[in-house]
C-alpha cells in the first residue's frame, strides 16, 4: 500500500507526530489528491483539545487544495492534474437537503471505508479530509475545481474559513444592500464574513473584537468601523456609531459571552448567525420574550451554507479580478514537520491563517 507522512494525533490534547502511514488506492466516487497547501483552522484544534470528542488515532486538517493525482473507479469529473479544493462537505445529492440546494446538510453522506492505517491499525479521517498528509483519498462530492492561475495556499483557505464566513453573510443572513451588520469576532471567519457583507453591499459593517489590531485588520478587509469587545457595553457603541441596531449580527468566534451579548447589538427584526462552533455542552442563555417581542430570529450557519458548485466559480473568480482578498489571510507558512508551531501559533489568536506548504 502506498505510503504517505501525515500528522497523527495519538492523544487529546497532546502534540501531534509526523509519521509515515498508508493511504490506500481511491475507490468507487474517490479521488486521490496530492496536497500543495492545508491551512490550520480552529475546528481542527478543537479535535486536537478533544473538544467534541471522535477516533483516535486520527489525522485533522480539511482546508487543503492540491492536484488530483488518481480517480477511483466511475469517476468522470476529475482527471489527474486537475486542480482542486479539499473540503470536509460531502454528500449524496439526492436526499431532501441535498435536493433543496442545503448539501452541507446531507442526511445520507456517502462514505467508504477509511483510506487510512497506521502500523496496520485503523487511523481515522478526520473532518472527513485528513489533510494534515502529503495526500489524502476523499469522495467527489468534497471537491470543487479551480482555476488556473489561483496560488494553492490561497486557495486551500477557500476550503472552510472563506466559505464559512462568506457564505454566512451572502447565503444565510441574506445580507441585502443598505443594512447594518455587526460581526463579532476578526479572525479569519470573521474577516470572510466582513467581506461577504461589504460584497452583499451592507451600509455599515462594524466589527467587534477583544483586540485593536484585529480591528484594524477588519477595516482592511472592508468593515466600516471597529469596537472592542471589551468595553462595558460594546452594543452601545455599536448602536452610536450605526444610529441603530444591526439587522444583522454574525458571531464568527466560538467564545460564550459572544453569544450571550451577540442578541442585544440587533435592531428590532435583526437576525442573529451563529457561525462560530463552541465546544460540545457548552450553553449560552437568552430571553425568549424578546424574539417574539421583538421579531427577531437566530439561525446557525454551517460552512455558510454553501453549494460548491455555484459558489466557488464566482468566489475565485472574484478573488482574480481583485474583488476578494485571500493572500492578505495569510499570515505564515509551515512546512508539515512544524505543524505543532504552527498549531501554537494559531492558538495563540495573534495569526489570521497559518498555511501548511508541502
Ligand atoms: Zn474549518
Ligand atoms: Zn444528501
Amino acid at each position: 500500500m502506498p505510503q504517505i507522512r501525515a500528522a497523527i494525533c495519538h492523544a487529546f490534547g497532546q502534540p501531534l507526530t509526523v509519521e509515515t502511514v498508508d493511504l490506500r488506492a481511491p475507490g468507487p466516487g474517490e479521488v486521490e489528491v496530492t496536497l500543495d497547501a492545508c491551512a490550520i483552522c480552529f475546528s481542527d484544534i478543537s479535535y486536537i483539545d478533544g473538544g467534541w470528542g471522535g477516533a483516535l488515532p486520527a489525522v485533522y486538517g480539511h482546508e487543503a487544495a492540491g492536484r488530483v493525482s488518481a480517480t477511483g473507479p466511475g469517476v468522470v469529473a476529475y482527471a489527474p492534474g486537475d486542480p482542486v479544493l479539499v473540503t470536509l462537505i460531502r454528500n449524496c445529492g439526492t436526499c431532501t437537503p441535498c435536493a433543496t440546494g442545503r448539501p452541507v446538510l446531507c442526511a445520507t453522506p456517502p462514505g467508504g471505508d477509511c483510506p487510512l492505517s497506521w502500523n496496520g491499525a485503523p487511523l481515522a479521517q478526520g473532518l472527513n479530509c485528513g489533510a494534515f498528509a502529503e495526500r489524502v483519498v476523499v469522495q467527489t462530492s468534497q471537491l470543487a475545481p479551480l482555476p488556473e492561475g489561483i496560488p494553492m495556499d490561497a486557495a486551500a483557505l477557500l476550503s472552510c474559513g472563506v466559505i464559512t464566513g462568506l457564505g454566512a453573510a451572502v447565503n444565510t443572513a441574506r445580507i441585502r444592500p443598505g443594512e447594518v451588520v455587526t460581526v463579532i469576532g476578526a479572525g479569519g471567519v470573521g474577516l470572510n464574513a466582513i467581506q461577504g457583507a461589504r460584497l452583499a453591499g451592507a451600509a455599515r459593517i462594524i466589527a467587534v473584537d477583544m483586540s485593536a489590531d484585529k480591528l484594524a485588520t477588519a477595516i482592511e478587509f472592508g468593515a466600516t468601523d471597529g469596537v472592542l469587545a471589551t468595553l462595558p457595553k460594546p452594543w452601545t457603541e455599536a448602536k452610536r456609531i450605526a444610529g441603530r441596531g444591526a439587522d444583522a449580527v454574525l458571531v464568527t468566534v466560538g467564545a460564550i459571552p459572544a453569544y450571550d451579548t451577540a442578541p442585544r447589538f440587533l435592531a428590532p427584526g435583526g437576525r442573529m448567525v451563529a457561525v462560530g462552533m463552541p465546544h460540545s455542552g457548552a450553553t449560552s442563555t437568552y430571553e425568549p420574550v424578546l424574539l417574539a417581542a421583538t421579531g427577531q430570529s437566530m439561525t446557525g450557519s454551517l460552512m455558510g451554507d454553501t453549494v460548491l458548485a455555484r459558489d466557488i466559480p464566482w468566489i475565485t473568480d472574484l478573488y482574480l479580478q481583485g474583488r476578494l482578498k485571500l493572500d492578505e489571510l495569510i499570515s505564515g507558512r509551515w512546512s508539515l514537520d512544524e505543524i505543532n508551531d504552527a498549531i501554537a501559533d494559531t492558538r495563540s489568536g495573534a495569526a489570521r491563517r497559518n498555511a501548511l506548504i508541502f
